[in-house]
This record gives C-alpha cells, sequence and structure tokens, in this order.
C-alpha cells in the first residue's frame, strides 16, 4: 500500500520539523522575537540597567563596541563583511543594530555571528539579530541545545526563555574562524555554562602596534549552584578553565559584562585622548587570578551551607 507509506512518511517529516532536529521547540518567528523585544527586561537585568544604552565606537583597528551599558556586543569589521559576538538581551538588537549604524556600518553585511554564552543576557538577541543579518552562527557544540530551545533549565535563569535561534556551525577549541584576512581563534572556557566559548584574535592600533585581543567567556559563578553542581562535571571545567586561562596571553581584556572590564573608565580615558586605554597585559590574567578565588570562596561558603 504505497499511498499509506507515503502519508505516513509525510507525517513523520512532519513531526520532525515541529519538534527541530534536537527533538527541542520550534525556533522563534517574527512574532516571538518581537514580543521578546517589546516585553519588560528580566528583573535582574533592569535592576543593574543592563539594557541602558551606551555610544558605539572603536575599541582598536576593526574592534567595536556596540553593547549596552551593561551587557557588550563586539562587532569586528572586515572588507568582506563583519563579526558579531554576542546579542545580549532579547530587547537590546534594536540598540545594536542602531549603533553598527552609527559606526557607518551595516548590519547586513554582518556574516557571521558568535555568542560567548548561552545565557539570555548574551544570547536573547540572536535570533533577532540573525533575522536582520542572514548570517550564519557559530556556537559550541555544549550550549548549542541552549541556544536552539531558549532556555537554560536550571540555576538563577532557570525561569527565563529567550527566542530559540538556529546554530549553523559549531566550533571546539582552538577552531579558527576567518574572514576578510581577520582570524578569531574559539577557546573553550567551560564552567559559567558546559560550552562557555572565549575568542581571541590579533589587532594593530593606529600606530601599528600589533596587540592581542581576548574576548573572556566568564567565569564568574554567576549565582549558580555549586554544591551540588549545576551541571554534572561544572566544579572540574572552572578547575580546567583557571587552569587554562593561567597560559593564555593578550593585552587587551575584552568581556561580556561591562563592569568584567571596566567599560566606562577605560571609554573615558580613550575619549580624553589615550589611545591605549584598552591596553594592559596584566588585565587578563589579573580577572582569572581573582575569579578563581571568589569561585573557591563561593564553593567553600555553598559547601558549608550544604552541610558536607
Ligand atoms: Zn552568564
Amino acid at each position: 500500500m504505497p499511498r499509506l507509506l507515503s502519508v505516513a512518511t509525510a507525517i513523520l517529516l512532519v513531526g520532525c520539523a515541529a519538534s527541530g532536529p534536537h527533538g527541542l521547540s520550534p525556533l522563534a518567528d517574527q512574532g516571538q522575537i518581537s514580543a521578546a523585544e517589546a516585553a519588560p527586561l528580566a528583573e535582574m537585568a533592569a535592576e543593574a540597567h543592563w539594557n541602558d544604552p551606551f555610544p558605539p565606537f572603536k575599541v582598536m583597528g576593526n574592534i567595536y563596541y556596540v553593547g549596552t551599558t551593561g551587557v557588550s556586543s563586539w562587532l569586528i569589521t572586515t572588507p568582506q563583511g563583519h563579526i558579531l559576538l554576542d546579542g545580549a538581551l532579547p530587547q537590546t538588537p534594536p540598540q545594536i543594530i542602531a549603533n553598527i549604524q552609527a559606526l557607518g556600518f551595516d548590519i547586513r553585511d554582518v556574516k557571521y555571528l558568535l555568542n560567548s554564552h548561552a545565557h539570555f543576557d548574551h544570547a536573547g538577541g540572536l535570533a533577532a539579530l540573525k533575522q536582520a543579518t542572514g548570517a550564519t552562527l557559530v556556537a559550541s557544540a555544549a550550549d548549542r541545545a541552549v541556544l536552539e530551545s531558549g532556555r537554560v533549565g536550571y540555576g538563577p535563569t532557570a525561569n527565563i526563555s529567550v527566542p530559540a535561534v538556529r546554530v549553523d556551525r559549531i566550533i571546539g577549541n582552538g577552531d579558527k574562524l576567518s574572514l576578510g584576512g581577520v582570524t578569531l581563534t574559539a577557546h573553550l572556557t567551560p564552567g559559567h555554562t558546559p560550552g562557555c566559548t572565549s575568542w581571541s584574535m590579533d589587532v594593530r592600533g593606529d600606530d601599528g602596534r600589533l596587540h592581542q585581543a581576548f574576548f573572556h567567556c566568564s567565569t564568574t559563578t554567576g549565582g549558580q549552584a555549586l554544591a551540588p553542581e549545576s551541571y554534572p562535571g561544572m566544579i572540574a571545567d572552572y578547575r580546567a578553565t583557571f587552569a587554562y586561562m593561567r597560559n593564555v596571553k593578550a593585552d587587551i581584556f575584552l568581556a561580556n559584562h561591562a563592569n568584567f572590564f571596566g567599560l566606562a573608565d577605560k571609554r573615558a580615558r580613550q575619549i580624553a585622548g589615550d589611545p591605549d586605554a584598552f591596553v594592559n597585559a596584566d588585565a587578563l590574567g589579573d580577572f582569572n587570578a581573582q575569579s578563581e578565588r571568589d569561585f573557591n570562596a563561593e564553593l567553600a561558603k555553598q559547601t558549608a551551607a550544604a552541610g558536607h
């Protein structure tokens, strides 16, 4: 009965399309993206003024800041199109798009979208930005399921869902992404999320000197449970990342929350005339060491509280 068989096949295919390739909910449509953009900010984002606007600017060379007062988004330009790292909150894309335009670039020239990690404040805007750009979304395997479902499912952001977005290409540790003569290297730095991804690249200042920029994913605990750990292997991941980071050298330390790298202060110094306001060979190592101390203190506190 070929006819019946084909009906059964059609039903199977429809079922597949509706649930996505990994059995997750469907990806966000225009209605969901618009609703998320118009929705009130999540409480922690509102309290910290994460979505307040910040004037976009050139950090150095082809690296531009297009994020908000609290949450970063980075535009890396090339003659063959651009790379955009992080989509910030679901409410942020209109600001990011306006910032890119204010700098004289076209959002439609963005060819790659990258994500530091799949939390609502860095991945929430990716679905809207993907729609605005048609860019290829590159992310780690371990954060893919959260990006494609829009939900973390545990921790302080468990009840926050954001527009789900398709991951087009998976990157691993040390993988390189090249466009228009610019190469970014992925560093898997898990712990904060299982697939937390940092990126590095060379950048040349106006004086011709070459620098190494590092876009740090995050090694804060961010209110997440460590005892018991929020996901299997979380503590080991943090420890491996702290050890890995001790060997990374970069003299431009950038991160996905403005307070992690002193955005306002450094930008003020740059405006005052210091072209190397963002250059500091110690900043990345200092951040890693402080982050490790904070992690150990938080782990000890939570372990004691759990009665172990
Ligand atoms: Zn986070």
